[in-house]
């Protein structure tokens, strides 16, 4: 299981706050995986993580050279530093496409310092239309969303559109097929969704809160832990206590458990867990070795609607 380095700032924009000739010195960040099946010269696209990078190449196909920024299994994507590399490949993109809402700041930071001007930029969490709870934070994390994924594919398929005209079809063609499994994946979600209604839940990390939602699950943990959890700051006592109750007293069916953000408190949530013999659900940020956006997010689904059932 991977272990995430504890020390990260809040989003990239914090590793970038020196400027982006401070992120030039930065090396020894790694990260990058290039698809293209079609050759060197078409369009290309850079997506910031392997997972909006996944769902681009469904509808790119052939037809465009797809680029993931982060890609690690093993690290929080929240702690990434963007690098030379990184900007080398979005000064040359055509369309990239960025998660948004906080999470990955550094493509915006290098596409200002880029002179990139035909770039077209897909904004995930913009083209979602979600906004934060009352009260709350924005929930970034909206490739959980199945509906926001229907909606980002559109918009790469209109943007590969106008940057490769001749191709059109193929995208258009591509893009329907996709969605059409995207489809299926919905129906999936909301098939399950009759079982798992009202299912109480604890969560290390709000991760999978929009499948969750979808599911009908009643989200148990105390916000004040899952948000320190995901600000790398200090679980207060009694909400880590209060945490730990929800297994010891079976008051959830499931800790659906975020492996790219770990560390002492999560640790323990997921031995009070184990004792108890409450199921437990791993989640990641990112594309798991050999999977697409829809084989991953499928077993996903499969995995937490098992899970919540009574
Ligand atoms: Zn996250």
């Amino acid at each position: 299981m991977p272990r995430a380095a504890t020390v990260r700032p809040r989003t990239c924009s914090a590793a970038l706050a020196g400027g982006v000739a401070a992120a030039l010195l930065l090396t020894g960040c790694g990260g990058g995986s290039t698809t293209s099946p079609g050759g060197g010269d078409g369009v290309s696209v850079v997506a910031s993580t392997d997972v909006w990078g996944s769902v681009a190449s469904a509808v790119a196909g052939d037809a465009a050279t797809v680029t993931s920024i982060i890609t690690d299994p093993s690290a929080d994507p929240h702690s990434y530093e963007a690098n030379t590399r990184t900007q080398l490949e979005l000064s040359r993109a055509d369309v990239v496409v960025e998660n948004g809402g906080g999470y990955d700041d550094f493509v915006q930071t290098m596409l200002k310092a880029a002179d990139n001007p035909r770039v077209a930029v897909v904004d995930a969490v913009d083209v979602s239309g979600k906004a934060p709870a009352a009260g709350g934070e924005l929930n970034e994390h909206v490739w959980y969303d199945v509906p926001t994924v229907r909606r980002v594919a559109a918009a790469v398929e209109a943007a590969l559109a106008k940057a490769a005209p001749d191709d059109a079809a193929t995208f258009a063609a591509n893009a329907k097929a996709f969605d059409a499994q995207l489809a299926t994946l919905e129906q999936t979600i909301t098939t399950d969704a009759a079982a798992t209604q009202g299912a109480p839940v604890a969560i290390t990390e709000p991760v999978p809160g929009y499948l969750l939602g979808a599911l009908g699950a009643v989200e148990k943990t105390p916000v004040a832990f899952s948000e320190a959890i995901e600000e790398d700051t200090d679980v207060p006592v009694d909400v880590l206590q209060e945490t730990l109750a929800l297994f010891s007293d079976r008051q959830v069916r499931a800790l659906v458990y975020n492996e790219q953000t770990t560390g002492p408190q999560t640790e323990r949530v997921l031995a009070a867990a184990k004792a108890a013999g409450i199921a437990v659900v791993p989640v990641t940020e990112t594309l798991p070795e050999g999977e697409d956006y829809v084989t991953w997010m499928t077993g996903n689904v499969r995995a937490v609607a098992a899970a919540l059932q009574p």
